[in-house]
């Protein structure tokens, strides 16, 4: 059994949908696209009843329905999904809202001859006939690929520490992990909740947690929160914040075990200084690995994930890789980066639709890294490279705007800004993208954001 198509897209993410939405705009034929992936939900389990007579109805039981789910902007799954009141649900968030552009629900597709096989997965590829496997035996050739299989949660197993399958140890990577994490949080009202890693998803998470009334311990080995990006002044600021929201941090140590319940359920985090924490829930947020393994062996991989020039195309021309998958030339930093955002993977995916459309039309993607988050009342921006000497500016007692900049072989290469407007933000990123000269940092500190409004 087998299907053709002149495009296939493998995952069905954040950088599938967008993709999808730039065949569409660069006039894709119906029938020539074809979406493939495995991201399923369990919905609202349904209750079955028969009729003993007219009148007269019985409860036989409840069914569970695995639905499959077209692209959707997951960065809405630890933040709006999360909420206790009004909370974002599908379809209010397929992409491209995430953009301000239309909404791709799955009529979309249809409407647009776009053939999407969800709850499907890929189980093998071979670049080399042009053809892939499906888990239902369906082999589906190409003449194109574009690889968005995105990225997996690191689980705990992986650092020696069993206990992820415990009924409330929950993780977040798609939206099944957020439907139980959702029930398991609403469950543990008022209770104690610990969470494991201090990047983003522990950030997120744990202002998420607050907001629905748990008391909430952060733990992660670092000597401050979001340690690959925030300088210490910066995560101070955060920490702080968090603080008076409640919430504990236990820093420099990782978990060692858990305690569980007679029933299985995690009672106690215990850590590796010695201390014990007693935990209602447990959310685990300690990195990702790429889903790269359907390639591995045929196509060149580069940090950790699938090497592709600044075409988005991979060491085979056929094949293209976008979104978390893929390690791509930024330019402006000079070498080849994966980088694990929704900003990138939306405008490679475009990018990597350019290039296999209309190739002698499409240059090279001279992408500006762009990472961000929106906590509490709180919302940062960062562009460029977090490289070199850093000069913070602006007021971090929390009544107005504050930021830095990473100043690299005296030019300006990366700026961060919390609080700003709209502008501000763009002035930033236009001034980042410029790289102007810095001579005297004590002099950027005083100009503070009005250096970079006047790039
Ligand atoms: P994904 O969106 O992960 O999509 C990959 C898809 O491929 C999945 O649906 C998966 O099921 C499918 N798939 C994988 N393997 C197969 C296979 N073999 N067969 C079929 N299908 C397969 N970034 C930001 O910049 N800002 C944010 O605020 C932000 N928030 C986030 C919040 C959360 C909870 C998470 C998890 C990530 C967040 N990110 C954020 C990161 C951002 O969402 C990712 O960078 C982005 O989703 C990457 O897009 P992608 O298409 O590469 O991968
Ligand atoms: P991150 O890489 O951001 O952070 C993982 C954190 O866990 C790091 O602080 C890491 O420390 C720490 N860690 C690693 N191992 C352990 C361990 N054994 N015990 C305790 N802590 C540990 O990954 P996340 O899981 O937070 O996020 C997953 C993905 O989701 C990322 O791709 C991220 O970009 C994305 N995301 C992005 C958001 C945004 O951009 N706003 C929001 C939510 C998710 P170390 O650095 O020392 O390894």
């Amino acid at each position: 059994m087998g299907r053709a198509f002149v495009y296939v897209i493998v995952g069905g993410g954040v950088a599938a949908g967008y993709a999808a939405h730039e065949f569409v705009k660069r006039g894709v034929s119906h029938g020539e696209l074809c979406i493939i992936s495995e991201e399923t939900v369990i919905s609202l389990s349904l209750s079955i009843y028969i009729y003993i007579c007219v009148c007269v109805c019985v409860y036989i039981c409840n069914v569970s329905v695995v639905v499959p789910v077209a692209p959707y902007e997951r960065p809405a799954l630890s933040k709006g999904y999360l909420l206790p009141e009004a909370p974002a649900r599908l379809p209010s968030f397929h992409c491209c809202v995430g953009s301000n552009e239309e909404r791709l629900a799955p009529k979309w597709y249809n409407e647009h001859g776009i053939e999407l096989i969800l709850g499907t997965r890929v189980k093998s590829a071979d670049v080399r006939r042009k053809t892939l496997l499906t888990a239902t035996g369906e082999t589906i050739s190409y003449k194109y690929l574009i690889v968005a299989t995105g990225a997996r949660a690191l689980r705990l197993e992986e650092f020696g520490v069993n206990g992820s399958d415990a009924a409330n140890v929950c993780y977040l990577r798609d939206l099944a992990d957020a439907d139980r994490l959702v029930n398991v949080m609403q469950s543990c009202s008022g209770g104690n909740a610990v969470v494991i890693g201090g990047g983003y998803i522990g950030m997120e998470c744990a202002a998420s947690l607050v907001i629905n009334k748990l008391n909430v311990t952060m733990v992660f080995p670092e000597a401050h929160c979001m340690a690959r990006l925030f300088t210490p002044k910066i995560a101070s600021y955060y920490e702080e914040f968090y603080q008076s929201k409640g919430v504990k941090f236990t820093k420099g140590t990782v978990l060692t075990s858990f305690d569980f319940s007679p029933d299985g359920k995690v009672t106690g985090v215990n850590l590796r200084d010695g201390s014990k924490l007693p935990a209602d829930m447990v959310i685990i947020g300690i990195g990702i690995r790429p889903n790269t393994s359907l390639f591995e062996g045929q196509l060149t991989i580069e940090k950790g994930g699938i090497k592709v020039n600044s075409k988005m195309q991979s060491s085979n021309s056929s094949v293209y890789a976008i979104g978390d998958v893929a390690a791509f030339p930024v330019k402006i930093v000079g070498e080849t980066r994966r980088l694990e955002h929704v900003d990138s993977a939306r405008k490679a995916a475009r990018h990597a639709v350019a290039a296999i459309m209309e190739p002698e039309k499409t240059g090279e993607f001279d992408y500006l890294p762009f990472f961000y988050s929106r906590v509490f009342t709180l919302s940062w921006q960062f562009y460029g490279d977090n490289a070199g000497e850093v000069c913070h500016f602006g007021d971090f007692s929390g009544n107005s705007s504050f930021g830095a900049y990473w100043i690299n072989k005296g030019h300006l290469v990366g700026s961060f800004l919390e609080g700003g407007t709209k502008e501000q933000y763009e002035a930033i990123a236009q001034a980042t993208r410029v790289k102007p000269k810095v001579e005297d940092l004590a002099e950027l500190e005083r100009q503070g954001l009005e250096f970079a409004l006047s790039v």
